[in-house]
C-alpha cells in the first residue's frame, strides 16, 4: 500500500497545503488544498474519499475536484463519512448556493458524487484495503481511520483532542506500523488547543502513553510557523518513540 501526503499543514502559505492523504491512486482521506496539486489524470483515478470531519480545511477541494473531473469519469466518486459530516456537506456546501449539488448532476440518476454513511467501528473494504472508522473528540463529530492492507497498517487521527476511543481501538489490533497524529498547537497555546479541541504536545504525550504499539509517529496539522517549536516540545515529552513531522509530498510504502 502506498501513502502519499498531498497536504498536512494546519494552514496555507507558500508550499503549505491542508490535509489530504492519497492511498495508492484511488482513495483519499480528506480533501484539503493538497488535492489541487494532482494532475487531472490523477484526480480522475480517485474513486473514494473518506472524510474525518466537516471542517473546511479537510473538505475544501471536494467541490472543485468533482467539477474538474466531471466529464472524465464514468462512475461516481463515493464520499464516506459520519452521518453528521454528510449532512453538513449537503446543507452547507452542495446546496446550490455555495456549489451545485453534484449528487444529482449531470442527471439525478447519474450524479458524479455519492455519499455513504459510516459509523464507529464500520470497516469499508476496497480492493484488499480495510478502512476502519474510529470516533475521536473534536468540536464537530469527527473520525480517525485505521487502514490495513495484508499485515501492514497505519492510522490517521484526523483532528482531535484528548480521547480514549482512538487509542482503545488501535490497541484491539495486533499491530500498527505507522501513526499520523495531529498536534496543532504548542504547549504555550494549550488553552486554545483545549477550546478548539486539538492536541498540544503535553496532551498528545498523555494520550500516546495509552497506546500499546510502538509505531513510527508523524505529526500533522501543525500551525504554520510553529512546526519546529511543536516538534521539539513533543520530543521532550515523548522520548520512547521515533517522532517526526509529516511533510507535504512525502510518500510511504506500507
Ligand atoms: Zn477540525
Ligand atoms: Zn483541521
Amino acid at each position: 500500500m502506498k501513502l502519499r501526503v498531498l497536504g498536512c499543514s494546519g494552514g496555507i502559505g507558500a508550499g503549505l497545503r491542508t490535509t489530504s492523504l492519497l492511498i495508492d491512486d484511488d482513495i483519499l482521506i480528506d480533501a484539503g488544498s493538497g488535492v489541487g496539486d494532482l494532475s487531472h489524470e490523477e484526480m480522475s483515478r480517485i474513486r473514494h474519499i473518506f472524510l474525518t470531519h466537516s471542517h473546511l480545511d479537510h473538505i475544501a477541494y471536494i467541490p472543485l475536484l468533482v467539477d474538474s473531473i466531471f466529464e472524465r469519469i464514468q462512475n461516481p466518486v463515493i464520499v464516506h463519512a459520519l452521518p453528521e459530516t454528510i449532512e453538513a456537506l449537503k446543507k452547507h456546501i452542495f446546496n446550490w448556493t455555495i456549489w451545485p449539488d453534484f449528487s444529482v448532476l449531470p442527471a439525478p440518476e447519474k450524479g458524479v458524487l455519492r455519499f455513504t454513511e459510516m459509523n464507529a467501528g464500520d470497516v469499508t473494504r476496497i480492493k484488499g484495503r480495510q478502512i476502519e472508522l474510529i470516533p475521536v473528540a473534536h468540536i464537530v463529530p469527527a473520525a480517525a481511520y485505521r487502514v490495513q492492507f495484508g499485515a501492514r497498517s497505519f492510522a490517521f487521527s484526523g483532528d482531535t483532542s484528548t480521547n480514549d476511543s482512538f487509542w482503545d481501538v488501535l490497541n484491539t489490533h495486533d499491530s500498527l506500523d505507522l501513526l499520523i497524529v495531529e498536534t496543532a498547537f504548542t504547549n504555550r497555546e494549550k488553552k486554545l488547543a483545549e477550546l478548539a479541541k486539538h492536541y498540544c504536545p503535553s496532551s498528545l504525550a498523555a494520550d500516546l502513553a495509552k497506546l500499546k504499539h510502538k509505531p513510527k509517529v508523524y505529526l500533522t496539522h501543525l500551525k504554520p510557523g510553529e512546526e519546529m517549536a511543536i516538534l521539539s516540545e513533543v520530543k521532550v515529552a515523548i522520548q520512547y518513540l521515533q517522532i517526526k513531522t509529516l511533510t507535504g509530498g512525502e510518500v510511504f510504502q506500507i
